[in-house]
């Protein structure tokens, strides 16, 4: 090899040599920049674990955390089901160790103009919170606040029969007919078929045909562990309604009438979903609670599609007595729900169907 070409060689490995280096330096100081961020959060009192996850999500957000103080349960906020990462800093800004991690992830997530309070916490925690309640929720006052959302869920908060809307028929076998929600005159659902006598104390009781159809598979059910269930009313036309609600008015006076009979346009006897049962030995409605068939009514109606319209307890929501006779068809997959939850049909609509 000529002189003139080792020299030229030696120029290129330096000029190699000297890239690498400058390389090298370029990334490690790449690498400590980057990481000084990572260092005064540790510093902060932040875990590797914690860090590495706000990293990975959003680099922003280490720059974020740097702002505030040591975030106790960083990991509580960032696993919220509702957490979102643009918003960390929103999050960060109601923060404080005492707070309700969820609350101020539904404040944040939906701009909500309430400032966070123990109330607030209440309300958003609740299972059934709807959203779009909220203002009606703050507005309404008693003193048990675990009950807030339920009662306004029910339309509890609004006096019955004042504020009534018609009933949205489209909801089919989940429809909602009660104090607030109303059916036209002349409305039934589907097609009415008539009860045989079978099934029925009565000669001409009216359901409609699939709730007649599952109202059969439970009666004959029940009558294999010999108990006898009947139909004792069925489907009730408006006018019907009307005149017993006015005739329990006459006889027994208001306030007894509207506790035990709905107003015309307001049972959901109009449907053709319901009805009322009794026991073929004791054939009174009043004596169904006593019954062995209002035992097995109570534990295996759901399986058969139908609820418990208006159960002991939930009086202040369903706005009836204790009903221990009359039974809702809702379908098989919604009656278990609400039996399982042991909620009344006011709630599962507020929070499922309602649209
Ligand atoms: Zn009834």
């Amino acid at each position: 090899m000529s002189k003139k070409k080792k020299l030229k060689l030696k120029y290129i490995y330096r000029r190699a040599l000297l890239l690498i280096i400058l390389v090298l330096i370029f990334a490690g100081s790449y690498i400590y920049i980057s990481g000084a961020d990572t260092r005064s959060l540790k510093k902060i009192g932040y875990t590797t674990d914690e860090i590495s996850f706000v990293i990975n999500q959003n680099k922003v957000n280490k720059k974020v955390l740097k702002r505030y103080p040591h975030i106790t349960n960083l990991n509580d906020l960032v696993h919220n089901k509702d957490y979102n990462k643009v918003n960390l800093s929103k999050y960060l800004d109601i923060w404080s160790k005492d707070k309700d991690i969820n609350t101020i992830v539904v404040i944040v997530n939906n701009d909500i103009k309430y400032p966070y309070s123990e109330k607030l916490v209440t309300i958003v925690n609740d299972k059934y919170f709807i959203l779009d309640n909220l203002d009606r929720y703050m507005s309404y006052d008693i003193e048990d606040t675990s009950k807030i959302v339920t009662n306004v869920n029910c339309n509890l908060d609004k006096e019955a029969y004042t504020d009534e809307v018609k009933t949205d028929v489209s909801d089919g076998y989940l429809m909602i007919v009660n104090k607030y929600y109303k059916l036209a005159e002349d409305y039934h659902y589907g097609e009415l078929v008539t009860v045989d006598k079978k099934y029925s104390v009565n000669n001409n009781d009216k359901l409609e045909k699939n709730t007649y159809e599952a109202f059969k598979k439970l009666v004959d059910a029940a009558e294999k562990e010999n108990l006898h269930i009947r139909s004792k009313s069925a489907y009730r036309s408006y006018n019907t309604q009307k005149n017993l609600y006015d005739n329990y008015k006459k006889t027994n006076g208001l306030e007894w009438a509207e506790k035990w009979s709905a107003h015309p346009g307001n049972s959901e006897h109009q449907t053709g979903l319901a009805l009322d049962v009794c026991s073929k030995d004791t054939y009174t409605i009043q004596k169904f609670s006593s019954t062995k068939e209002f035992l097995w009514m109570k534990d295996n109606s759901y399986k058969y599609g139908f609820i418990l319209r208006y159960p002991e307890g939930k009086e202040y929501i369903t706005g009836y007595n204790y009903e221990a006779w009359h039974y809702r068809y809702v379908g098989k997959e919604v009656a278990k729900y609400i039996h399982d939850n042991n909620i009344t049909f006011e709630e599962y609509w507020a929070y499922f169907v309602n649209k």
